[in-house]
Formats: C-alpha cells, sequence, structure tokens
C-alpha cells in the first residue's frame, strides 16, 4: 500500500489543483458571462481581474495572461527586439523549454554551468552579456544578475517565491515568467503569465501576443501605423477564471509547504552521507533536496522510497549540455536555422565541461512535499520518509 492510497491524498506539491465545484465561482462567473473571449466582454474581464491581481501580490508592475511559460518567455525574448542568431546565455540545469523558447525565437543558447545551488553561476558570463535567462528551479530563488540589460527569470517552478530582498522572484529582471501547466505550483491545466516593470515592453509584449494590434476591448483589432506582426497569444476567460481561483489558495499552499518543510526539517537526523540541503527563508518548499555521497547510495534511497510509493525524483533530465536538441543542434527549417546562425565553436560556459554539475546532479534526490495534507498526515508522512531513509 502506498502512502498515498494510506492517507487516501496527494503526497505531491504538484498538480494540487483545488479542484472543486463549490470553490469555482469564478467559473461559474465566466459562463454566466456567456463569453469566453477576453476582449469581448462589457465589465473588466476576468483575465484582466487576473493580471491586476497578479500585480498586486506580486509588487509587479505590468501582467499579461498568456498561453504557458514557454510562450511567455518568447515573448520576453522578443520583445527585447534581438537580432536574429543573438546569444541568450541560459542555465545548463533547467527544463529544455528555455532552450526551446531562445531556438525558436530565432535567437542561440549558451549553456552556463550552475554553482552548488544550481543556479546559473553569474561568474561566468562574459562582461558584454546582453541577454540571460535565470530559472528558479525547484521553488528555489535563484540569484539575480546585475548589469545585464535583459534578464528573464523563468519562475515556472517558483510562484510565490522572493529573494532574499523580499522581491517576488519574477519582478526583479526585465521579464519575468510563470507557468500553470499540472507539474506547476498553482495550474489551469496549461496557462501562462508574463509580468515586467517596463511599461514600453509590456505594451510591445500585449501588441505582439494579439496579431500586432492595439486591440480596443469589444472592437475588431485596431492597428498602430507602427504596428509589426504578431501571434496569437491570448488567454481565454475559462482558463483565468481556472487561475483566479486558483491564486485564492496561493497562500495556503505557501503555509502547507512551509509547515512540512519545517517538520521534516527537524525530525531528519543529521547525515553526512545523505544530507539534506537547507533552503533558504524565501523559497517556495516544493521539496526536501537531499545531496548523497555517492551515487550509489541516491540510488539506493531512490529504490527505497519507491518501494515504500514515497514519490521522488532526480534531477538529471534537466542536463541540458546532454540534451540531443542542444548536443544534435536540430531544428526542423531545412537549413537548420537557427543554428545556421551561430558561431562556431562550443557554445557553453563551464570551468571543466560541466564534469561537477553532472557530479552533484547524480547524488542529487529530492522528495516532495505535499501543501494538502493535515497536520497528522504530515507527522505520518515525515516518520514514514525518515523510517524508509534510515534502511539505507
Ligand atoms: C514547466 C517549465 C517551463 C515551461 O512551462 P509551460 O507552461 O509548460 O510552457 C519552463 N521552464 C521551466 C523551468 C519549467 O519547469
Amino acid at each position: 500500500m502506498t502512502l498515498r492510497n494510506r492517507l487516501g491524498q496527494r503526497f505531491l506539491p504538484y498538480g494540487a489543483n483545488y479542484l472543486d465545484w463549490h470553490d469555482m465561482h469564478e467559473l461559474r462567473e465566466a459562463i454566466g458571462h456567456g463569453v469566453l473571449f477576453r476582449y469581448q466582454t462589457e465589465d473588466e474581464s476576468l483575465a484582466s481581474r487576473l493580471e491586476r491581481h497578479v500585480a498586486e501580490r506580486l509588487g509587479a508592475a505590468h501582467v499579461l495572461a498568456v498561453h504557458n511559460c514557454t510562450e511567455a518567455l518568447r515573448l520576453a525574448l522578443i520583445s527585447s527586439r534581438p537580432r536574429t542568431g543573438a546569444l541568450v546565455h541560459i542555465p545548463a540545469v533547467t527544463f529544455v523549454a528555455v532552450a526551446g523558447a531562445v531556438l525558436s525565437s530565432g535567437l542561440i543558447p549558451v549553456l552556463v554551468d550552475v554553482d552548488e545551488s544550481l543556479a546559473l553561476d553569474a561568474t561566468l558570463l562574459p562582461p558584454d552579456t546582453e541577454r540571460v535567462i535565470v530559472a528558479h528551479m525547484e521553488g528555489a530563488a535563484a540569484p539575480v544578475p546585475e548589469g545585464i540589460p535583459y534578464v528573464v527569470e523563468d519562475c515556472a517552478q517558483a510562484l510565490g517565491a522572493r529573494l532574499p530582498d523580499g522581491r517576488h522572484v519574477g519582478t526583479a529582471g526585465y521579464a519575468g515568467t510563470f507557468s500553470f501547466h499540472h507539474n506547476k505550483v498553482l495550474t489551469s491545466g496549461e496557462g501562462g503569465l508574463l509580468v515586467t516593470g517596463d511599461p514600453a515592453a509590456w505594451a510591445t509584449m500585449r501588441g505582439y501576443h494579439d496579431h500586432g494590434s492595439a486591440r480596443v476591448p469589444g472592437r475588431y483589432p485596431t492597428w498602430n501605423p507602427d504596428a509589426h506582426y504578431g501571434e496569437n497569444l491570448v488567454t481565454s476567460e475559462g482558463v483565468a477564471a481556472v487561475q483566479l481561483q486558483q491564486f485564492r489558495h496561493l497562500d495556503e499552499l505557501l503555509d502547507g509547504l512551509e509547515r512540512h518543510h519545517d517538520l521534516a526539517m527537524g525530525a531528519l537526523p543529521a547525515r553526512t552521507d545523505l544530507q539534506v540541503l537547507p533552503r533558504a527563508a524565501g523559497d517556495v518548499k516544493i521539496s526536501l533536496r537531499f545531496r548523497c555521497e555517492s551515487r550509489e547510495l541516491r540510488d539506493a534511497a531512490v529504490t527505497a522510497l519507491t518501494a515504500h510509493g514515497i514519490a521522488n525524483w532526480t534531477l538529471g533530465k534537466y542536463l541540458l549540455p546532454e540534451h540531443p536538441v542542444l548536443t544534435g543542434r536540430r531544428s526542423l527549417y531545412a537549413d537548420g536555422f537557427p543554428w545556421s546562425l551561430a558561431p562556431d565553436g562550443p557554445l557553453a560556459l563551464s570551468r571543466d565541461g560541466f564534469a561537477r554539475t553532472r557530479d552533484l546532479l547524480d547524488r542529487t534526490l529530492c522528495v516532495p512535499l505535499s501543501p494538502e495534507l493535515s497536520e497528522q498526515d504530515r507527522i505520518l508522512a515525515v516518520k514514514t520518509l525518515r523510517q524508509v531513509l534510515e534502511t539505507v
């Protein structure tokens, strides 16, 4: 019997959907309006309400709802008006969507090695760096480098996390991007948000996301004389309604994770061979991160946890220097665009060819924390975890 079955609840932070008809009044409202297109509503649309609400909650000046975080990343990059083939520095350890967003924008990703905390090591960036994406992985707020014109914060895995100075992740750089995919802090199945402090950038993003138009709600798209081409990344009222509903639970979710984390940190023994890494105060406590003495010990822990039905994951999947799209410079374009524009030589910055990072990932193990458990169940979950780890 797995822990999940025994507790009758999910023991996962992600996909904690709070989906319950009694709680879905924004969705009922959207259906009641009889209009699911955000620019067809008479009053403030649910999408605009969501953007306003997120701006207040995160302390962001401007917010734009889009289809997903990958599109938000692309939009952030394109709005900075790069040359095609321009370099974008990205972390060597992150989800491949980051590289995909760079490439599909006609830009070239350069993989930058990470530090012990698995955050992009800004000391490796060349002084003339123009564009960098930092990723706040697994709820951990990564440092946001200064003095670079376009820093995009990928907050797909870190909605609600704060930087050491108290600002929310996503609000410190040129732009921040968020995901509402099923496997994220809050979810509407799919969904994305883009935030920026720059009003001109926001206007550019808004135009591009709606066919290059300067849309006035209720009217056929209107075009400015200086309009540029765009795409359609406009969100729907139904999705915005679910996101508004999800946002109502953000504080409760963050508190639940915090409590589970505190209990675990208090109960797990201090072991040097299987160390729980401390998390910063501002992190979203999505998981416990363990650093093992050896890969063998890590693999033994994975086997034991899995056998007892305790969810866990490793991070090797995020090692982009080994991803086939990057190693093979793959593209659907006949001429290999945009790789065809890439400079010769390796597109990577690492002191040791990513050897230390590979070793760190091989010895890292994550055990998710759950925002949804009752106090009693949290105590039971921590106790079970402790007992299982004692066997390895
Ligand atoms: C999930 C994820 C994305 C992509 O988000 P989507 O909304 O699924 O497009 C980007 N970056 C990171 C780090 C992610 O985890």
